[in-house]
């Protein structure tokens, strides 16, 4: 990775952790779930509104590391409109690309979009917890799953 493309994405990341997109109590949510990184500290509760099998929106709360709130930001907002298939999806890539399988190929960090910018955590696994946290959260939250999720 070139070094100027390293500071974009982290110039991406830091914007995401001082202004997140989707933060606070989803106004309609019909479902929600809490995830704790203790490795890290992280916290985060996410709020989801769904409408049969599409997720109209998503929001967050919580306080966490800057990985943790830039990937719980960037989530917000890749995920409004879809299905909860390409949302697992999505994830799958997201997962492939954070922690440096063999999997990840260029076209899927194409599709990722601004995901992309986290790629960087795979040089650095403690903090793949951070980057996967939310992820976990708002899958848990789509099946309403009542129990809290952790990373340990
Ligand atoms: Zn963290």
């Amino acid at each position: 990775m070139s070094s100027e493309l390293r500071d974009l994405y982290q110039a991406v990341i830091l914007d995401h952790y001082k202004k997140p997109r989707n933060f606070g109590a989803l106004e309609g949510a019909n479902c929600e779930a809490e995830g704790h990184n203790p490795l890290c500290g992280d916290e985060v509760k996410v709020y989801a509104r769904v409408e049969g099998d599409t997720v109209e929106a998503v929001g967050f709360e919580g306080s966490g590391c800057a990985i943790s709130t830039a990937s719980a930001s960037l989530m917000t907002q890749i995920v409004r409109g879809k299905s909860k298939a390409e949302i697992a999806a999505i994830f799958e890539r997201f997962h492939t690309l954070v922690t440096g399988g063999t999997g990840a190929d260029p076209g899927d960090l194409a599709s990722l979009g601004k995901l992309a910018v986290l790629a960087g955590v795979r040089e650095f696994p403690a903090r793949v917890k951070c980057a996967t946290l939310v992820w976990h959260a708002l899958l848990a939250a789509l099946e309403r799953r009542a129990e809290p999720v952790s990373t340990e």
